[in-house]
């Protein structure tokens, strides 16, 4: 089945408003096994999104809409379908029912805006919307489906998720597509290129350079679930063997998520002090469900007075000033020390950023230099951070 997507809304296109419908959408149409061929954008003008809707219906099976729903004037995806369809847009008992019965629960007197947001044309089905006051619809007309969605993504992805994604995987007899992700590290884009371009993997594979580090995403595509399945195992193994010890994570795997069970399932604690990273290096390490078990705290402590307070010898900091290994060593034993841990993590530096990790007997440093923003150079030492208490964590003793 060809599939488009068509976003709705001027703020859209005023980059205003990122498109994270269409891209969610995107992400979702394949383990549906339907193929899309095109995204648009286009503001809230009727004649515009008549001539787009009009286009679309042409060539595809399959048309998405996302925004427009709303109660406002600029709001015209019924209207556009409407016309598009030659069909008349009339108000549903039902539905309007349904929608005074929300207002008087919240207590409040209904707007006349709001009756648009009950209108239906003959060949369109409401889809229901739990968390707002415009109804989806689902329009099937001459062996094709439209399928109109509200614009705020919460209430896009739950009727995405719960009542359109459901009904189209009983319509949609395509091929099976699944992916997997595989992440890896320590390897440029050119070197997982070279390395994969002599694999003889089943399946598609596509290389993204990501902040941590480099993503392969693997397509496989079968007439059966088992049989794409399958395929995505074998296309694993392959790559695996190939990249032996670059793969840290899977699909949604991320970094700290990864670290955190590695320290979780060696019943080991972790604190942390950072300059250089201003706490972000706290920040990401709770972002990991369950930090609380493993994660003793973080000190985020300027240079120099601060990080003596908190324990790092001043006589270190005048010998070798915060932009070293040595400081970075010992604000990490200090951290473990003062908030008894079994690991500490110090990241140190100024222009240069310091990183060491260390347990009381093994360290782990690295020093990088970024030529990039400040916010940009401290998300990459972060990373390099987690990168190398992974390392620790896998060191054999
Ligand atoms: P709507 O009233 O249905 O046109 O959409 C209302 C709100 O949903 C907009 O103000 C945006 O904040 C959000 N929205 C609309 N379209 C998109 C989109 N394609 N991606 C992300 N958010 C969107
Ligand atoms: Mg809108």
């Amino acid at each position: 089945m060809d599939a488009e997507i068509v976003s709705i809304g001027t703020e859209l296109l005023r980059g205003e408003v990122i498109d994270t419908n269409a891209s969610y959408l995107a992400s979702q149409l394949p383990l549906l096994g339907i193929d899309l061929y095109r995204v648009t954008q286009v503001g809230d003008e009727r004649g515009r999104l008549v001539e787009i809707f009009r286009q679309a219906w042409r060539r595809s099976q399959l048309l998405l809409t996302t925004g427009g729903l709303g109660p406002t004037e600029d709001d015209l995806t019924r209207e556009a379908l409407s016309e598009m369809l030659g069909e008349e847009l009339k108000v549903d008992p039902t539905l309007e029912q349904g929608l005074r019965g929300l207002f008087a629960l919240w207590g409040r007197e209904m707007p006349s805006h709001n009756i648009k947001q009950a209108t239906l044309i003959p060949s369109a089905q409401a889809i229901p919307n739990p968390r707002g006051t415009a109804p989806g619809w689902w329009v099937e007309k001459e062996g094709k489906i439209v399928i109109a969605m509200p614009g705020p993504p919460k209430e896009m992805r739950r009727m995405w998720e719960k009542e359109v994604s459901p009904r189209l995987s009983q319509q949609v007899k395509g091929e099976i597509i699944i992916s997997r992700t595989l992440k890896t590290y320590s390897l440029t884009e050119a070197e997982v290129d070279e390395l994969v371009s002599r694999s003889s993997s089943p399946v598609e594979i596509g290389i993204y350079a990501k902040p941590d580090g480099i993503h392969l995403r693997l397509i496989a595509r079968a007439p059966k679930q088992e049989e794409a399945e399958e395929r995505i195992q074998q296309g694993e193994a392959c790559l695996r063997q190939i990249l032996t010890g670059h793969i840290w994570g899977v699909d949604d795997d991320t970094l700290e998520g990864v670290v955190g069970t590695l320290l979780a399932d060696g019943g080991l604690t972790l604190a942390t002090m950072e300059s250089y990273t201003g706490g972000l290096l706290a920040a990401t390490l709770s972002d990991a469900p369950r930090s609380c078990a493993y994660y003793n705290g973080g000190l985020v402590a300027p240079p120099k007075e601060t990080s003596i307070a908190l324990g790092v010898e001043a006589q270190l900091l005048s010998q070798y000033g915060a932009t070293s290994l040595e400081v970075a060593l010992a604000m990490a034993t200090a951290a473990r020390q003062r908030l008894e841990a079994n690991i500490g993590i110090g990241v140190s530096g100024e222009d240069a950023v310091f990183i060491a990790v260390e347990d009381g007997r093994r360290n782990r440093t690295y020093h990088g230099n970024y030529p990039s923003s400040y916010p940009e150079a401290k998300r990459r030492a972060t990373i390099a951070a987690l990168f190398k208490l992974r390392c620790l964590l896998l060191s054999p003793d």
